[in-house]
Order: structure tokens, then C-alpha cells, then sequence
């Protein structure tokens, strides 16, 4: 049907049942349907109450509603890290370098070129490239570097550059405009002329400012990060969303967090009136990896059986906060972040407040699998929902396609940045397909839109044609990723 008013579907967000539990299983059928939302309250009753499996089932059938039983998506990608220099000090890191330590580095545009070359001959169709936000790299230096990939590789997807990185970019390039939005959008604009395709959505982190204000130290607060994805989004731009949980963060942090991501895509898809512009695709979470990093050295909450009987320092933060609302005496005009004070709360409502960001509560498996059902049913606006195997494993990873999630992300042909902290796994293709067909589903291939290039389900798929898996297994696998050389200046230009 051509275009016309009566092609137009507008964006129409299911309804919302605050009178009920989120435990109700009516409730649960029609989010299962489509024809309900869960409110953040019954998001954080679940997250509490509902035991594991069954929070499974319901997220595995609302997977199932919105992506049918036959199909499990993987795509062929490269992680490429341009830079490990990087302005901001994020204790969860272990990724970063100051420009003048020994290990610090920049790629070369040929570097980056070999790496490609090296993607496209196992079939890759897209790169994810990220660094840390090097201040000694300017705007020509991304230009140029778009624009010699896309000359070079025209039918490649560069999937690059965070919201972090892109508020940097205007703290560094100083773009014209009055506003952030107006800065961010020049650009953004001339990335996306370049040759940016979309973007990724590193360094969402915890968006919570109690949160993001302890660990995110000189990262950009969850406005910007989400202005930033509003621009792609208006200019037609897909784009994934994350979250990093399981260290100081309490559970509604969490939920917080995935309202965010669902309030804004409500706005996205609103604008665009049911055309395929830009808007959220996916969201991905994944645990915080502890080794080598600041954060990581914090002790375990309840190793000190005093805290045992306590309600961990993270979830009294969070109930005081609120979602937001917690700061009663709000100025008008200030931001909650800047005078909402953690430190002079009650001690009698908040008895273990004083611990807040002293101790950590690692995520393991179940904890995992928990968080990433209940933002399948949570996040009824987002496409897709991807399994984290990059940190918790090859079978945990496969596990979760059983717990609301549709897409096994990418084969990995080298990571640096959770590798840092101490996980190391590597898969290939036909790992990947072999993991995504044991859990009962066929394997394909998708592109950056999640459209399906490839349907293995035949005795010529990479899984099958494998005769000794074994061997396959112990030589692909815990493969650690090389350590980039340290180079010479930059120089502007230079291939
Ligand atoms: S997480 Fe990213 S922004 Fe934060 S210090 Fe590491 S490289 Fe920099």
C-alpha cells in the first residue's frame, strides 16, 4: 500500500494496571500479549518476589509472541576499540589509559582496515566501534577515518560511538549551537555524512544519579546519554540501549534504568507515527566484571556478618530516591542529582545508607537471567532483547535465549574492554550456531536491522559441518584477546 494517512499507525503504548500485582497472572498473560505494561512498581515487586523459573516462562512466551519459535539471531561482527585513551575514570574500568602510559594507544586507519579485512573474509557485515574518549583526537581525525572505511568497505555497517563518546565530542570539538541537543546534532550530522551508520549504546551504565555519580566519574549523566540517542533517533538512526548492573546499585536502580530506555522510545516512536525510523532496537544488560578494576576491590556486600540482616546499602538508596521522586525539596530549576544528598539520610529508615558504594553486590547467573527476563516483559516497546555470552559464558548465555532473549549477539573475534576485567571469551560461528541449535531453535544470521540474511538449517551450517567438537570447543573458546601495540602520536590523516 502506497503512503497515506490510513497506512499510518500511531504509537499507542499498552495500558497500565497500577491496582494490581505485578505477580498477577492476568496481568502477565496480557503483557505476554502486548495489551498491558508493566508499571516500575510491579517491575520491582517481581524482581523480589516472582521465583526464577516461572519469571522465565512469562518472559519466554512474551519472547516467543514477538519473535516465533523457529528463529534465534546471531550477527558477524568485530568489536573495534580505536582508542584505549580515555578522559573519564569509570571505576568499573579496567579498559582505560592515560595518553602517556606505556600501554596507551590509537589504531591507525590501517590497522583498523587490516581488522576489517579480517571480518569481511568470515562474512562480517558490521563493525562496533568504541574507545575510550581520547581528547587528543580531533573531529577531521573521525572523518576521515568514516570515510576511508566506507570507500574501503561501501557495504559495511559501522556501528560506532557511544552517547559518552558523543558528549565528549562537544566538549572537545566545540560545535556550534545553542544547546546540547543543537551541539550534539552538528555532529552527529557530519559523522552520519561520513559514513556512521548507528550507534551503539555503551556507557548507559545505571542511569539513577546516585548511581551514575559514584561510578561514571567524568562520564556524562543519563539526560545526556539519552538527548544524545533522541538525535540519532531523529535522524533516522537505529540504536541499542544497555545496562551494566550488579555492583552498587539497588533492583529499582535497575527498573529505573529500563524506564527510562521505555519512556524515550514511547517519544521516538511517537515522533515517527509507525514509519521504520530511527528509535531503541535492542537492549542488552550485562553484569559488572570485577577484575582489574577500582570498583572491583570494594568488598562483597555481607562478607561482614553484621550487614547480613541489613537491606543492602543500594536498595535503601534506591527507596529514598525513588525513581527520581525522592528528593522532596528539589529547587526549581536544579537538577535532583545536585542536591539530592545520600549522605544525610535517616539513619533510622536507612540504617545501612552509610555503606553506599562501600560494598558491591556481584551478579552471578540467576541474577543474570532475572534481570534480563524481566526487562523482555518490562520493555514491551524494544525489538529485541540480547543474550550477554561475552561475560556470562557460553551456556548462560545459551540459557538465556530460554529467558526472553531472541538474539545471541555477535561471534567474537576480539574484545579488549570486558576482557580487561578478567572475561575472556571467544566464539566462532559455528560455536555460536551450535549453542543457538541445542536450545531448539535454527540459527540465522541477521544485520544490523535484524532482518535474516542467512537461515542455517542445513547439513552446510557452520555447526554441522564441524565433525569434532572437542576439538572445535577447546581451540575457539577462552581465547584472550591481543593487546593493542602502543603507537606513536597520531598524526591527522595518516592511513
Ligand atoms: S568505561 Fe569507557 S568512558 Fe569509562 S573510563 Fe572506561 S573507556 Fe573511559
Amino acid at each position: 500500500m502506497a503512503d497515506s494517512a490510513a497506512a499510518v499507525v500511531l504509537h499507542a503504548p499498552p495500558a497500565q494496571h497500577a491496582g494490581l500485582s505485578g505477580l498477577d497472572a492476568g496481568l502477565l498473560g496480557a503483557v505476554v500479549a502486548g495489551q498491558a505494561r508493566l508499571t516500575p512498581e510491579q517491575a520491582v515487586e517481581i524482581f523480589h518476589k516472582m521465583p526464577l523459573p516461572e519469571l522465565g516462562r512469562w518472559a519466554d512466551a512474551r519472547c516467543r509472541a514477538l519473535h516465533g519459535d523457529t528463529f534465534r539471531t546471531f550477527i558477524i561482527d568485530r568489536n573495534i576499540n580505536y582508542t584505549n585513551v580515555c578522559n573519564a575514570k569509570c571505576t568499573f574500568c579496567a579498559f582505560r589509559r592515560d595518553g602517556d602510559e606505556h600501554d596507551a594507544y590509537t589504531l591507525t586507519y590501517d590497522q583498523i582496515h587490516a581488522k576489517i579485512r579480517e571480518l569481511v573474509a568470515i562474512g562480517g557485515t558490521q563493525i562496533l566501534m568504541q574507545g575510550g574518549m581520547n581528547p587528543e583526537l580531533p573531529l577531521q581525525w573521525y572523518l576521515d577515518l568514516l570515510s576511508g572505511i566506507k570507500r574501503e568497505f561501501p557495504k559495511l555497517h559501522v556501528h560506532a560511538f557511544s552517547p559518552p563518546e558523543f558528549i565528549e565530542f562537544v566538549h572537545f570539538f566545540n560545535p556550534p549551537g545553542e544547546t546540547l541537543r543543537e551541539k550534539i546534532r552538528w555532529v552527529m550530522v557530519r559523522l552520519r555524512e561520513a559514513g556512521l551508520d548507528s550507534l551503539p549504546g555503551g556507557g548507559g551504565e545505571i542511569f539513577a544519579d546516585p548511581v551514575r555519580r559514584k561510578i561514571g566519574l567524568g562520564k556524562c549523566d543519563a539526560e545526556s546519554w539519552l538527548t544524545c540517542m533522541n538525535v540519532a533517533h531523529e535522524l533516522g538512526m537505529f540504536t541499542s540501549a544497555t545496562m551494566m548492573f550488579g555492583h552498587i546499585e539497588g533492583y529499582a536502580d535497575r527498573v529505573h534504568h529500563m524506564w527510562l530506555v521505555r519512556e524515550w522510545q514511547d517519544r521516538a516512536l511517537g515522533a515517527q507515527a509507525g514509519t521504520r525510523s530511527g528509535h531503541y532496537k535492542a537492549f542488552i544488560s550485562w553484569p559488572f566484571q570485577r577484575e582489574n578494576t577500582p570498583l572491583g576491590r570494594v568488598p562483597d556486600w555481607g562478607a561482614d556478618p553484621a550487614e547480613l540482616g541489613m537491606e543492602f546499602s543500594g536498595d535503601a538508596v534506591a527507596r529514598a530516591w525513588d525513581f527520581g521522586r525522592g528528593v522532596a525539596k528539589q529547587p526549581a530549576g536544579q537538577r535532583a542529582a545536585d542536591v539530592f544528598d545520600f549522605g544525610a539520610m535517616d539513619k533510622r529508615e536507612y540504617p545501612s545508607a552509610h555503606l553506599y558504594g562501600k560494598r558491591v553486590r556481584m551478579s552471578m547467573a540467576s541474577d543474570y537471567l532475572r534481570t534480563q527476563a524481566l526487562s523482555r516483559l518490562f520493555l514491551d516497546n524494544v525489538y529485541s532483547i540480547g543474550s550477554s555470552w561475552v561475560t556470562m559464558g557460553p551456556h548462560i548465555g545459551q540459557l538465556g535465549l530460554m529467558y526472553g532473549a531472541n538474539d545471541m549477539g555477535s561471534v567474537m573475534m576480539e574484545e579488549n574492554v570486558v576482557s580487561s576485567a578478567g572475561t575472556t571469551y571467544c566464539l566462532d560461528e559455528a560455536v555460536l550456531c551450535r549453542l543457538i541449535r541445542d536450545s531448539g531453535f535454527v540459527p540465522a544470521q541477521r544485520d544490523n536491522t535484524y532482518d535474516i540474511l542467512r537461515v542455517h538449517a542445513g547439513a552446510d551450517a557452520p555447526d554441522m559441518r564441524v565433525k569434532d567438537w572437542s576439538e572445535h570447543r577447546a581451540r575457539k573458546t577462552h581465547q584472550q584477546a591481543p593487546r593493542e601495540p602502543k603507537l606513536a602520536k597520531v598524526t591527522v590523516g595518516a592511513t
